[in-house]
């Protein structure tokens, strides 16, 4: 069946392009500039989870100040405590209640410096995050002017792989380059593959009455990895 051939021939043809793709990718040109997009996109994230922590900050602040105003009243009521007892007030309330007071001025003092301790990290945290994001910014554009180059080398061969590719592409039937492209798409490759013994190369075992269907250059699915398996 034609159809086989120009399928095999579509195939090789997109096997060359992987290749190249392949031999690209695993250029130190770019990793480096891979590198610098993962960090910089990692900063982003963090500097974002940052913003989320100044504002949540910024309200315990707000609540701090509340909490130390309304201590800072209740502490001044005992500036006339020395009368309040003469007039016969409860020493050992007033004792208690002094002990709580001080107890909260602990804790928010605990609080206080928590909060700034946190203040101080993030700080240095985020100089970090902008240092490192300057340096990896200047990486990726000198990188993405070098992989520019490298992929300069290799741009006459693709496009004349994709310019075969697409005359051969007329010839399959519309249908079967779709479900070989949805593969493709799935990082699957070769999507094409002959039978093996009994077996797809995914190792499902096809039934007699499959195999038969083989006849003649047909093509067939396989069940188990749905790609496309012929008879050699
Ligand atoms: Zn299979």
């Amino acid at each position: 069946m034609a159809a086989l051939q120009d399928l095999l021939e579509y195939q090789k043809l997109d096997g060359e392009l992987r290749k190249i793709d392949l031999e690209l990718g695993a250029t130190e040109e770019k990793k480096k500039l891979n590198q610098a997009k993962v960090i910089m996109r990692n900063a982003e994230l963090r500097i974002a989870a940052q913003d989320k922590r100044a504002v949540e900050l910024k309200q315990l602040r707000d609540s701090l100040i509340a909490r130390v105003d309304e201590t800072s009243k209740a502490i001044a009521e005992y500036s006339d405590v020395e009368e309040l007892v003469e007039g016969g007030g409860d020493v050992s309330f007033y004792k208690k209640s002094a002990q709580q007071l001080m107890d909260r001025v602990r804790a928010m003092k605990a609080e206080l410096n928590g909060m700034l301790d946190e203040i101080e990290k993030l700080t240095a945290e985020y100089k970090k995050l902008m240092e490192q994001g300057k340096q990896m910014n200047k990486q990726r554009k000198e990188y993405s002017e070098k992989y520019k180059e490298v992929q300069s080398r290799y741009a006459d061969t693709v496009a004349s792989l994709t310019k075969q590719m697409e005359e051969t592409a007329r010839k399959i039937p519309p249908e079967m380059l779709e479900r070989y492209k949805q593969k493709r798409n799935e990082k699957v490759f070769p999507v094409l593959v002959p039978l093996n013994g009994d077996m797809c190369v995914c190792g499902m075992d096809l039934p007699l009455a499959q195999r038969n269907r083989l006849a003649g250059g047909n093509v067939i699915e396989c069940e188990n990895c749905h790609r496309f398996i012929y008879k050699q």
